[in-house]
Order: structure tokens, then C-alpha cells, then sequence
């Protein structure tokens, strides 16, 4: 029997709450305008068509000289061969299980379904997961399988389905997820990742993920490559989060608050200004509705190899995250996850 790895560290680490709870002024989600039944989610009706099965293959010949992804590993997966993310055509999974400390609208009273997949197209060097994300660990399985993980999180009663990392395993994921629909999964996906995404894959997703989680990381190529070995980040960044907006728009939550639909983009602030925070967010309100959720995190510490770098060897500071809501509180979002309880972060300036 497969030995379970460690549960990957949350991301975020303390589950954000929202600004403006109790009564500060701020905008709220919009809300659907029904209950459960105008929350089903968007996979069904592709399924019931057959497009939803065309996706899927569609989606397998991308990882023949491999294009899942933006870094364009000339690799046939489904030949056995690997790329970047350390994939072949089985899938990597960490953990699969309840988690409550997501966003709000993301855990909500119930939880979300977590699967954590293993591999990752990126090499943060300062990755909370390096285990799972660099290290192969994790338990392979096949398209059955992973259909199955999906059906026992839905019987244990969680929201959705909360891919994280999930965009090295798009085709298996929508294979999979034909099988979970034919058996009877019935509750939304939630895409959690980096923000680094091909269109011609996220193409593929569109009405079948209802609810985007993902990254913007930085605002300068020069250190998302440094630092996560990713090409180009800021131009597929841009481009990836225009095409969910396109695709799911704001963020809708139903009368319990829980997302039913739209993009909530995360934002890891990090120290010495590495991630260009200001720079991020102002793109962000300038070219994206003020209706998305945004989550600004602060949980950065320096795991995996970032001790070995000047920039990224220690926490936060409390000043550095403030320096980020006073950036926030001049945007127009309307549905923010901030993390408030500042007194976890490193209270000395000058390091
Ligand atoms: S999904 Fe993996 S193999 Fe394919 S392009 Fe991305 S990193 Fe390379």
C-alpha cells in the first residue's frame, strides 16, 4: 500500500479574512441570485454534450513534445519522457483531503476538496513544498484514480474540488474529470495555480473551471526567472489572468458566501520588494474588473534554497506587509482576503 507524504504546507498559511467584515464599508461578492441549483457547475453541461471528452483529448496531444505549459519542453510524455515539471502521463498526487484555510468563498464551512498534485513547472527556490513540487514525492496514479480521489472528497461534503498545481496535469485532469462526471461528481473546480498557463490550454478549461485561483507572482522577469525559473512570467502572467477574467469574470459567491464562479487572484508579498508589489496590484486594477477577490498574503518565510540568497533569507517584515495594504487601500477592489494578524511577522525593520 502507498505510503501517504506529509500534508503539503497550506498556501495560504493562515487563512486570509476578508476586509471589511464588520461593517468597514467595503464591497461585498456579488451574489448568486438562487441557491445550490444555479450552482452546478459548468463541466456538466459540456459533458453532456461530448465536448467535455473532446477537451480531454484534445488536451492529451499537448503532451506529445509537450505544450501544456509555457515552457514548451520539446518532451513526448506520452512516450515516458519528462520535462520541466519532472511529469510523464501519470499523475503526481501529495495529498488529497479536506482544507479549511483557503479564502473564505474557497474553504467555506465545509471545506474545500484539496488535491495537491507533485512536479511543478516552476523552481521557486523559495518553494514551501520543495518535497512535492522538486523532490518526486508523492504517490502516482492513473486518470481512474484521480477521477476517484474527486468522487470521495465530494462525499465528505466540501465545496468544490481545489486543484493546486494543477496546470502540468490538464489532460489527465479532464480525463478524469469525465469519469468522476459519468459517476456523478456534481460540485465546481477550483484551478489553483501559478498564473503561468499556455491559452491555447486555458482555451480547453473554458466552462469547465468555474473558479480561478491563481498566482500573480511578479512584475519583473528578470526575477521570476532568477527565482522560479519561469520565462517570461509577467507577459503569460497578464495574458493568463485576462483570459480567466474573460472566461468566469468576477467573483459570484451564494447566499452562504461560498464562490460559485469568478477569479480571485493571490498576491505573495515578499521581502525587499522582491515580488514588485505595487507594480502587480496597479496592473491588476488597471486592466481587470474591481469586482475579482484579491488576496494579498504575507506568509513568506525563506524555506527550501532561499536561505542561500540575500534577498529572500528572511521573513517579512510587518512594515513590508503594511507598505502593501496602504498600496491595496488605494485600489478599487471590491472583495479583498487580507491577513491582519500582523504580529507573526518580523517585527525588526532593519535586518
Ligand atoms: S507541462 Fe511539464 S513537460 Fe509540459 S511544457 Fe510544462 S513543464 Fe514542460
Amino acid at each position: 500500500m502507498a505510503i501517504e507524504p506529509p500534508t503539503p504546507a497550506p498556501t495560504p498559511a493562515r487563512a486570509p479574512v476578508p476586509l471589511g467584515e464588520g461593517g468597514e464599508g467595503l464591497g461585498s461578492p456579488s451574489v448568486s441570485a438562487s441557491s445550490a441549483f444555479q450552482s452546478v457547475p459548468s463541466y456538466l453541461a459540456l459533458h453532456a454534450t461530448g465536448e467535455l471528452a473532446r477537451r480531454a483529448d484534445a488536451a492529451w496531444e499537448l503532451l506529445k513534445g509537450c505544450t501544456v505549459c509555457p515552457q514548451n519542453c520539446p518532451r513526448d510524455r506520452t512516450r515516458g519522457l519528462t520535462g520541466a515539471c519532472h511529469s510523464g502521463t501519470e499523475v503526481i498526487v501529495g495529498s488529497w483531503n479536506i482544507h479549511r484555510r483557503e479564502e473564505p468563498p474557497i474553504s467555506g464551512t465545509r471545506g474545500a476538496g484539496t488535491i495537491f498534485f507533485g512536479g511543478c513547472q516552476a523552481r521557486c527556490t523559495y518553494c514551501q513544498n520543495f518535497w512535492l513540487s522538486q523532490m518526486g514525492h508523492g504517490i502516482r496514479v492513473d486518470c481512474e484514480r484521480l477521477a476517484t480521489m474527486m468522487l470521495s472528497l465530494q462525499k465528505k461534503g466540501v465545496h468544490n474540488i481545489d486543484l493546486v498545481t494543477p496546470t502540468h496535469f490538464v489532460p489527465q485532469i479532464l480525463k478524469a474529470l469525465v469519469i468522476a462526471a459519468d459517476r456523478g461528481l456534481r460540485i465546481p473546480l477550483v484551478y489553483n495555480c501559478a498564473g503561468y498557463e499556455h491559452l491555447h490550454t486555458l482555451r480547453l478549461l473554458d466552462g469547465v473551471v468555474d473558479i480561478y485561483l491563481p498566482d500573480a507572482k511578479y512584475a519583473s522577469n528578470v526575477e521570476a526567472l532568477r527565482t522560479s525559473k519561469m520565462h517570461h512570467y509577467v507577459e503569460y502572467n497578464r495574458a493568463t489572468l485576462q483570459e480567466m477574467y474573460r472566461q468566469v469574470g468576477g467573483l459570484v459567491v451564494d447566499e452562504d458566501g461560498i464562490a460559485v464562479r469568478g477569479l480571485i487572484i493571490r498576491h505573495l508579498v515578499m521581502p525587499n520588494g522582491h515580488a514588485g508589489t505595487r507594480e502587480v496590484l496597479t496592473w491588476i486594477a488597471e486592466h481587470l474588473g474591481s469586482d475579482i477577490g484579491l488576496s494579498v498574503m504575507d506568509q513568506y518565510f525563506p524555506a527550501y534554497k532561499a536561505h542561500n540568497d540575500p534577498d529572500l533569507s528572511r521573513r517579512l517584515t510587518w512594515t513590508e506587509y503594511r507598505e502593501a495594504l496602504d498600496i491595496v487601500e488605494d485600489l478599487p477592489f471590491e472583495n479583498l482576503f487580507l491577513q491582519e494578524d500582523l504580529t507573526e511577522l518580523d517585527t525588526t525593520d532593519a535586518i
